[in-house]
């Protein structure tokens, strides 16, 4: 089976890892620190905090950003379930905004419209979860717009974006947004084996972020309180988690990192041809604005209404038994039988929908061979002509 994504790791990637597992630190550490440091230079943000997940890097962003019992935070429902989570661990509840038909991202003209009716009834949210699905950013100038107009924060989850660009900035630098969060997962674009990391250029969130990640202790040395105390001493000031990143992982980061720009423009190169290849057939490609630069993360292709040969269910099952390891990012997450029970309406989301039932991912990842790229596209073709 062809996946839809893979990592790809080499020896020097190896080599990062063992090195470490010949040091004398294994967990956070050094390395850690390097990745928080190579990692905010390529994007050009001043502050990087690495984690264990990108999960955990979303719920440390809403502790920073004070998100409690009570508030609102607002997402896609496009997205992977961590997106929503995050604001749930907090004790906030949730709501959705469904996408525009473009892009598949979060609608601005649909949350202005949210947000004027949540003025009147004195329910703004208090943050607000960008994702940039595959790869493709947001039009975070305009949701900056709104957030400065309607007073919330803005987290990006970058999950798929890394390497891309907006208004020739990296997806990263916050330069429109108060935290942004990358997955290292080995699917994503770039991995540590398990791994993520948050960028802000506001201290105040960054210190917030790295106690939270730490147990709530402070880092910094303390000189003790009281005459007895020497300097063993340190303070746990609020209730935190362990969701430290290991060296181990952070090596293999470290490592894949100085490849990412050559992974994204290998992941554009395939992403090119696809588009050229499926011109001509009944589905919609992924259309890049000028003014940005995709991840490529994933390469979501859209059934075309008029096409009736096959439903999308069979095209799907059909690509995976010739051996095609499509997938569907994502179910909406109000489908998923956990936020149901909030009572959610689907028909509330049209374009989430017309989404869900016309969406395939097709493989995409820089170790997949010219052989492979070429029975992707012909078997494609052979199902949708
Ligand atoms: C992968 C992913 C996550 C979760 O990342 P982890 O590092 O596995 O926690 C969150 N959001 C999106 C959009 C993702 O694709």
């Amino acid at each position: 089976m062809i996946p839809y994504g893979k990592h790809l790791v080499d020896h020097h990637d190896v080599e990062a890892v063992v090195d470490v597992l010949k040091s004398n630190y294994l967990t956070q550490g050094q390395v850690t620190t390097e990745l928080e440091t190579r990692f905010a230079a390529k994007v050009g943000v001043r502050h990087a905090i690495a984690a264990n997940s990108a999960t955990s890097c979303l719920h440390a962003a809403c502790v920073a950003l004070g998100i409690q019992d009570g508030d609102w935070v607002w997402t896609t429902p496009l997205s992977f379930v961590a997106s929503s989570n995050c604001a749930l661990y907090c004790g906030a509840r949730i709501d959705f905004v469904d996408v525009e038909r473009g892009s598949n991202n979060i609608c601005p003209k649909k949350l202005e419209e949210k947000l004027i009716e949540a003025e009147k009834k004195s329910v703004l949210p208090k943050a607000v979860i960008l994702v940039h699905l595959s790869g493709l950013p947001c039009d975070l100038r305009e949701f900056r717009e709104l957030s400065d107009k309607y007073n919330f924060f803005i987290i990006e989850d970058a999950s798929h974006a890394a390497g891309a660009t907006y208004l020739n900035q990296k997806i990263g630098s916050c330069e429109f947004s108060d935290i942004c969060v990358f997955s290292l997962h080995p699917v994503k674009n770039f991995t540590s084996g398990e791994g993520g990391i948050a960028t802000t250029n506001n201290p105040n969130y960054a210190k917030e972020m790295r106690r939270m990640i730490c147990h709530g202790i402070e880092r910094e040395n303390f000189i003790g309180k009281n005459d007895f105390e020497g300097s063993w001493y340190y303070e746990q000031v609020q209730l935190g988690y362990n969701y430290r990143l290991s060296d181990i992982h952070a090596a293999l980061g470290v490592s894949q990192l100085s490849k990412l720009d050559s992974f994204v423009s290998k992941r554009a190169e395939i992403a090119e041809i696809y588009t050229t290849e499926f011109s001509e057939l009944c589905l919609t490609s992924p259309n890049i604005p000028s003014d940005r630069t995709s991840g490529w993360h994933l390469y979501i292709v859209k059934l075309d209404k008029k096409f009736k040969k096959f439903s999308h269910k069979e095209v799907f099952e059909n690509l995976r038994a010739q051996g095609i390891g499509v997938n569907l990012h994502y179910i909406p997450i109000y489908r998923h039988p956990f936020y149901a029970t909030m009572g959610f309406q689907p028909s509330k989301f049209p374009v989430s929908e017309s989404y869900y039932r016309s969406a395939i991912s097709l493989p995409i990842y820089p170790s997949l061979s010219e052989k492979q790229l070429d029975f992707v596209i012909q078997t494609v073709k052979s199902i949708l002509r």
